[in-house]
């Protein structure tokens, strides 16, 4: 969205300069508006679109990065003997086999 904006106002740009050469035949107030209108409505877009660019690069940079897969330190025990995780519910250590205290 915010490129299409850019990219109408940069062709707004050349369309008015283009429609400036044409009038210069008959120059009167309303044509002279009239382009000067359209090169104001050219930057506009140019300057929304951009604007849009940063605000949506400003988003993504605040957006929290994704959530971590939840930790499972809470249902472990560290062995007491051999310092390896364990299931909290197991009564012993599965590797060394000393006794799980805390179940
Ligand atoms: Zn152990």
């Amino acid at each position: 969205m915010s490129s299409f904006l850019k990219t109408v106002g940069l062709l707004t740009l050349p369309a008015s300069v283009v429609l400036l050469f044409f009038m210069t035949g008959n120059l009167n107030f309303f044509s002279v508006l009239c382009v000067f209108l359209l090169i104001t409505l050219g930057l506009a877009l140019v300057e929304l679109g951009d604007l849009m660019e940063r605000v949506s690069a400003l988003e993504s940079r605040l957006d929290p990065p994704p959530e971590k897969p939840e930790e499972d330190d809470i249902q472990k025990v560290v062995c007491p003997n051999c310092h390896k995780k364990y299931d909290l519910d197991s009564p012993k250590c599965p590797y060394c086999g000393t006794k799980n205290e805390l179940w």
